[in-house]
């Protein structure tokens, strides 16, 4: 039986962040030199987090992607991998990186089972890319990608684009994507927890993406999503060489009413929603010994009651800055920020 929410929709989808660190500092996600970290023993083991992987299983979830901050800082993530490629039930397992560490763990990745990756990708120009990660490290990404390119064959590249930053390269990133088999997803600037830098004439809509692809490119054909995809925030679109690309329109038009997704932080508290500013505690129970039963009933109560539509509320708030009631909390609850969520 399908578990359902107040809006019936399934619990299918599972984000795990494995760690709340991370080796940039992207001005959209964590802009700060330093932040409130989780506390070290609360960090989920492997054996802990494949635990209520089994759980979410027997619910209903199908689909698992690791996130972070930057998931290839935990030791040995391919570790996790090879636990969690081993369940039943699981059909879809994938990792969003930013990509740095990748080439040096593409290899024992794919050994372990990992089925796809989502590198993160936000310009092609190294001066650019310090500015908005203060690292300089867009030769180790393009490494990443390369590798990820000659291990999987393909992979997606996730842009997130920020008016006056990095706009100007809709039609550079779509070329670079052709040259390793990428497939770009451009996603609008959300203000989520970590953004405190978002304004909302910074966003830069899916219209306005479209036309400026189709100055370029000529006519753009929407794709027609099969059945078994309903849920996928990115709209594809192709280009009259057959060229895919998607369009994450989070912030102009929301897609919460399809949203089966939830998220398992670090430490294991569990998110209905991006936007959502309490968790359902799983690491507690568990730690100290709740039966898989007990587990069971926490997070399908949890979902029977699910009613968030963040996106929408804040898109139906207008303009105005500071929907996030966030903001003034982010310092004092490490699990507000979307690093630690995993974005
Ligand atoms: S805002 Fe919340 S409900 Fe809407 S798509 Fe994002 S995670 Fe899902």
């Amino acid at each position: 039986m399908v578990l359902r929410d107040t809006f019936a929709r399934p619990l299918r989808n599972l984000r795990l962040s494995v760690t709340d660190r991370c080796n940039l500092r992207c001005e959209y996600c964590m802009p700060e030199d330093d932040y409130v970290w989780l506390p070290r023993e609360d960090v989920l083991h492997f054996e802990e987090t494949s635990a209520l992987v089994d759980v979410f299983l027997s619910l209903g979830v199908d689909k698992v992607r690791l996130t972070g901050g930057e998931p290839l800082l935990r030791r040995d993530v391919p570790a996790l991998v090879r636990m969690l490629s081993a369940k039943q039930g699981l059909k879809d397992l994938a990792l969003t990186t930013n990509g740095v560490l990748l080439a040096d763990q593409i290899d024992a990745l794919k050994a372990a089972g990992l089925g796809r990756i989502t590198v993160s990708l936000d310009t092609l120009r190294p001066d650019r890319f310090r500015t908005l990660t203060r690292f300089d490290q867009l030769e180790a990404v393009h490494a990443g990608i390369a590798s990820a390119h000659r291990v999987y064959g393909t992979l997606k590249l996730d842009t997130v684009v920020i008016r006056g930053v990095n706009d100007d390269e809709l039609v550079d990133l779509i070329e670079y994507g052709r040259t390793v088999n990428g497939e770009v997803r451009f996603i609008e600037y959300m203000d989520v927890g970590g953004a405190s830098r978002w304004s909302p004439d910074r966003v830069v809509s899916r219209r306005e993406m479209l036309e400026v692809l189709t100055r370029r490119y000529g006519p753009i054909a929407p794709i027609v999503p099969g059945t078994n995809v309903s849920s996928a925030p990115a709209k594809q679109f192709s280009l009259s060489d057959g060229t895919v690309f998607g369009i994450i329109a989070s912030t102009t038009e929301p897609f919460c009413r399809s949203c089966d997704r939830s998220r398992l932080t670090a430490d294991g508290m569990w998110y209905l929603c991006l936007y959502a500013t309490r968790g359902l505690d799983l690491r507690a129970p568990l730690r100290q010994g709740a039966s898989v039963d007990a587990l069971k009933d926490l997070v399908s109560g949890g979902w029977a009651a699910r009613d968030d539509r963040g996106a929408e509320a804040r898109l139906a708030l207008g303009p105005q800055r500071a929907f996030v009631p966030v903001q003034d909390l982010l310092r004092k609850d490490p699990h507000l920020e979307m690093h630690t969520r995993g974005g």
